[in-house]
Order: C-alpha cells, then sequence, then structure tokens
C-alpha cells in the first residue's frame, strides 16, 4: 500500500525510465543523487548508467525494499541509501541529482539544490506539469512568476519530457514533466534579501505597469523607511573614520532565502492597497520615479521583464540608496 502524504506515485513504465535515465545524460564516472527512491525502478536504471548512487528516501519500509532488491546484486556495493527527510539531510558531494519527487517539496527541495555546493552538473527531475512550466517559463508567458525568476537567477532550466498521469501507479491527478536544471556557473551573486523583497514588490500585480506599483503608498513608504535607515547608518559612519569600511551586508540579515516559493504569485504577497501617494508632496516619490525614469521602466510590467532587465532596475534603486531589505 502507498502512502498519500508521502507522494507515492510509482514510475510502471519501463520505456519512461530509460528515457529518463538517457535524456539526463548521466556518464559512467558520475556520482548520482537520487531523491525519493520508492522502490528502486529508476534506481535500478541509474546503478546501471552511472558509478555510484546516492539515495534519500523518507519511509523505513521503501528503504527495506530497496536493500533487499539489490542486496545480492552486482550493484549492491555502488548503492547507498540514506533514510530521512532530504530537506532536513544534509547532502553528498554529487555530480548529478535524477529524481522522481513528490510534489508537495518540489519548491523547497529545488531551491535547496540550487544552494548546493560545489555546484553538480544538472538535476533532472519529474514536477507537476504546471510547476515544471513555471521553471521553464519566458518573459511574457501567461506562467512567468516570480518562481521563475528566482530559479532562472541561478539556473538555465530546460523541458525535456512531457509524461502523463497514467505511467503512475496510483496516479496521481495532474500531469507531469521532466526538467533540466543546471546551475549558473560562476553563480549570479545578489544580496537575498534585497533581490527578495525587490521582487515580492514587482510581482504583487505582475501585469501592472512598474510605474503605477512603485507609486504605491504603502510602497513609498516602506521603500522611504529604508532609504531613511541607510541614510542614518553612513551618516554614523561618516562620524567614526574607523567603521568606514564597514559596508551592509543584506546577506546576512536573517535565513530567509527566499525558499517559501509559492506557486500561485497572486495569491499570498502581501495585501497592497492600490491606493497611490498622488495627493501627497514627496521628495522621495520622485526620486523613486526618476530611478524608473532613468532605466525606460515606467511604463514596463513585471511580466514582461527579462532576469537582466530585474538585476539592471535593482543595481539602478541600490545606486539611488533605494534598498528593498
Ligand atoms: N522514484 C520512485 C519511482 O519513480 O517509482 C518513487 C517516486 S514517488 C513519486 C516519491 C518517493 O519519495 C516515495 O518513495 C516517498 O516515500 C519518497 N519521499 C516522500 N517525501 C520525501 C522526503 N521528504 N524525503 C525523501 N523522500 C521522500
Amino acid at each position: 500500500s502507498f502512502h498519500k502524504s508521502k507522494g507515492q506515485h510509482i514510475l510502471k513504465n519501463p520505456a519512461l525510465v530509460d528515457s529518463i535515465v538517457q535524456k539526463s545524460g548521466v556518464k559512467t564516472t558520475d556520482v548520482i543523487l537520487e531523491i525519493g527512491p520508492g522502490t528502486g525502478n529508476l534506481t535500478k536504471k541509474l546503478l546501471e548508467a552511472g558509478k555510484k548512487v546516492i539515495a534519500v528516501e523518507i519511509d523505513p519500509r521503501m528503504v527495506l525494499e530497496l536493500q533487499r532488491r539489490f542486496q545480492d546484486t552486482p550493484h549492491s556495493n555502488r548503492l547507498t541509501v540514506i533514510q530521512g527527510d532530504v530537506l532536513k539531510t544534509e547532502l553528498p558531494y554529487f555530480d548529478i541529482c535524477v529524481a522522481n519527487i513528490p510534489y508537495q517539496i518540489s519548491s523547497p527541495l529545488t531551491f535547496k539544490l540550487l544552494n548546493h555546493q560545489p555546484p553538480f552538473r544538472a538535476a533532472i527531475i519529474m514536477f507537476q506539469r504546471e510547476f515544471a512550466m513555471r521553471l521553464v517559463a519566458q518573459p511574457g508567458d501567461k506562467l512567468y512568476c516570480r518562481l521563475t525568476v528566482n530559479t532562472q537567477l541561478h539556473a538555465r532550466i530546460f523541458h525535456l519530457l512531457k509524461v502523463g498521469r497514467n505511467n503512475f501507479r496510483p496516479p496521481p491527478k495532474v500531469d507531469s514533466s521532466v526538467v533540466r536544471i543546471e546551475p549558473r556557473k560562476p553563480r549570479i551573486e545578489v544580496k537575498q534579501k534585497e533581490w527578495d523583497g525587490f521582487l515580492r514588490i514587482c510581482f504583487n500585480r505582475k501585469n501592472k505597469t512598474l510605474g503605477s506599483i512603485f507609486r504605491q503608498k504603502n510602497v513609498i513608504a516602506l521603500l522611504e523607511k529604508n532609504y531613511r535607515t541607510v541614510q542614518a547608518l553612513k551618516l554614523s559612519q561618516e562620524d567614526s573614520p574607523n567603521e568606514i569600511d564597514a559596508k551592509m551586508d543584506f546577506s546576512n540579515f536573517g535565513d530567509d532565502q527566499g525558499m517559501e516559493m509559492d506557486h500561485d504569485d497572486e495569491e499570498d504577497e502581501m495585501e497592497v492597497e492600490d491606493g497611490e501617494a498622488d495627493g501627497v508632496q514627496s521628495e522621495f516619490k520622485d526620486k523613486v520615479l526618476s530611478v524608473l525614469k532613468e532605466g525606460d521602466f515606467e511604463e514596463k510590467r513585471s511580466s514582461k521583464l527579462s532576469l537582466q532587465e530585474f538585476l539592471y532596475l535593482l543595481s539602478l534603486f541600490n545606486k539611488a540608496g533605494i534598498h528593498f531589505s
């Protein structure tokens, strides 16, 4: 019997398993990380294709079944099974990750992998179709969202394979897709809190113009508060020359790595009143809008902005002393 809560949907189609392994480009020298091996249908082919498989499985019954399946085979000494929750497990070194995962851990697992060091060559992962399409979306696509930009910041992502629900037992409620995630080398370094705060505001209303988003009272108020804090800090540094080199580093503020990626960018965002700060005479608001004008962003919409454009806009804001965390 399978555990629904653990997302246990076993791949039943051997041709599909072959196809996933083949498209993943596993080399005979590879250390492979598998997440959620279940009964081991994918594990078997991975052992045949690579040098070593390290499999992380949460369900002790599955771990037992897996060990029984491979114990007297020539592969047994090349398989390591770690029993535990992959999200709480410190991942070992690996060259490539291949996995048919439980869909409820899609977001946190993706961000765990993208923050893994040293970077691996690629991760080939089965996701729920819609999640996969969000990962590979391009500016202007309907599913282009904060999750897209946040993942594409750290990786290039390709769609490999559509998989119908009937390839699994029991069949899940949704169709699936296999994608290939290639971590960018070198990484694009951003101050994580700053970047996350910035994207949350930009995608709060992804189809509105940035001009109207950055005219909202509460957005202006938040940015002005951050601005004053930074200015005050600068002043106090000028007073004490010894500290003048102490640069602000937002990446160390807290441990939120922006990992709580929702699928639904419209839903859990902070509530923003549509009220504009128009009536109020505000020097600061003019400052914010002049940054948008400088980069010609006023009439643009997040739904159509490329990763490069987001990075550029944030750098313009920061250059003007405007911060998002
Ligand atoms: N790989 C197998 C296959 O393709 O037939 C099984 C895939 S099934 C979709 C997901 C597997 O992940 C199950 O065996 C489940 O017990 C395991 N699992 C669920 N949550 C997990 C977690 N947090 N960490 C590690 N494994 C987990």
